[in-house]
């Protein structure tokens, strides 16, 4: 009997420890945060939204499950909500005080934190591709404009017509804000950038941000989202983070570089877990993961205290799959080897723990 009971002990440890060393994968997916008024959210909108969330976990997921790389889950996930309406990037995304569709995107990989981003393109259906493409096929890190069209011609990317990227409810923001010398904030309170972050089973991680910007954006004004550092940070030592919400805040802040590098600090001092004698201790798993949540909080509180709101997702090595806002909403979604899978667009509407052993 002995014997049995020491067996089975030996085979649930050897189990814990195949589950704890099984290769993971890790996605977290944002559709924009804001002020989202759960009344004005109707059924048919919610289901809309959760569809397109879920659509782009499915495409990301679909590749991690197979092995397949962080960097192509991240701009899988991000093209279907680029060429979904309902979503502030692509297709749908918002107007200048001019009445065009300027759109930003940024890519980072974790592995070798190599970067591409764009800015203000006008004519490219996926923008989050063309910034991948500089990242690959240029010796530069940001294009903008008309020079980053210009690349798009080059390297074969098809010219859109800026038509397409012109929707009745976002062209209806700017109309209302003019008529009524509204702010960006006060026409949508809500933003709608899109974003993904993943960790493959080979430990990469992978970021990517792509968004219309702000309405009403005059002068050639550039957001967080592809500048590297702000909206977007990748590096397989600390996370990979994407953000969305009041750019100038997120700038100020350099919120992605700024979380990567707590986290980094963190981990460096072995995530702050000592014994009674001041000796390291190897944390739990669940403390890890506190960790990982208090840096992105404490980053975000930071943006808050300077006046601006919004919020990031984040993966870590270990698979964390964090989010934190600072607004009443986030379009949200998680997915992760141990089985998570949700979508979320209010606070607190998680069912599933963040980290994939547990
Ligand atoms: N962060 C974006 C910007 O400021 C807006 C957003 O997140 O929707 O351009």
């Amino acid at each position: 009997m002995k014997n049995l009971i020491a067996a089975v002990a030996l085979a649930l440890m050897s189990h814990a420890a195949m589950a704890e060393d099984a290769p993971k994968w890790s996605l977290a997916i944002h559709g924009g945060a804001g002020t989202l008024d759960p009344k004005a959210m109707t059924p048919e909108k919610r289901a809309a939204y959760e569809a397109d969330l879920q659509a782009a976990l499915d495409a990301g997921s679909k590749i991690l499950a197979d092995g397949g790389d962080a960097m192509d889950a991240i701009k899988a996930a991000i093209i279907i909500m680029e060429d979904s309406p309902l979503f502030n990037a692509g297709k749908g995304a918002v107007f200048t005080w001019d009445g065009t569709n300027e759109l930003d995107a940024s890519i980072m990989d974790g592995r070798d934190r190599s970067a591409g981003a764009v800015a203000g393109v006008k004519t490219v259906k996926n923008p989050i591709l063309l910034a991948d493409t500089v990242r690959t096929q240029s010796e530069h890190v940001m294009l903008m404009g008309a020079g980053a069209e210009a690349f798009a011609l080059e390297k074969g990317f098809a010219v859109t017509p800026p038509e397409y990227f012109a929707t009745p409810a976002r062209r209806e923001a700017l109309e209302r804000m003019k008529a009524k010398k509204l702010s960006a904030l006060d026409v949508d309170h809500k933003f709608g950038t899109v974003g993904a972050v993943a960790l493959d089973m080979k430990g990469n991680l992978a970021a990517g941000t792509s968004t219309g910007g702000m309405t009403g954006k005059r002068w050639g004004r550039v957001g967080d989202a592809p500048v590297i550092g702000a909206g977007t940070y990748a590096d397989n030592r600390a996370c990979a983070v994407s953000a969305t919400g009041w750019g100038e805040y997120f700038l100020r802040v350099g919120v992605a570089h700024e979380i990567c590098a707590r986290l980094r600090a963190a981990r460096a001092m072995n995530w702050l877990s000592f014994d009674n004698k001041g000796a390291p201790i190897a944390p739990e798993a669940e403390d890890i993961a506190q960790t990982v949540q208090d840096v992105a909080d404490a980053v975000m509180y930071d943006v808050a205290e300077l006046g601006g709101d919004g919020g990031v997702i984040l993966v870590t090595p270990e698979g964390h799959a964090i989010f934190s806002f600072n607004t009443t909403g986030m379009y949200r979604g998680r997915a992760t080897s141990a089985g998570v899978n949700e979508v979320a667009i209010f606070g607190g509407e998680e069912k599933a723990s963040a980290t994939p052993d547990h």
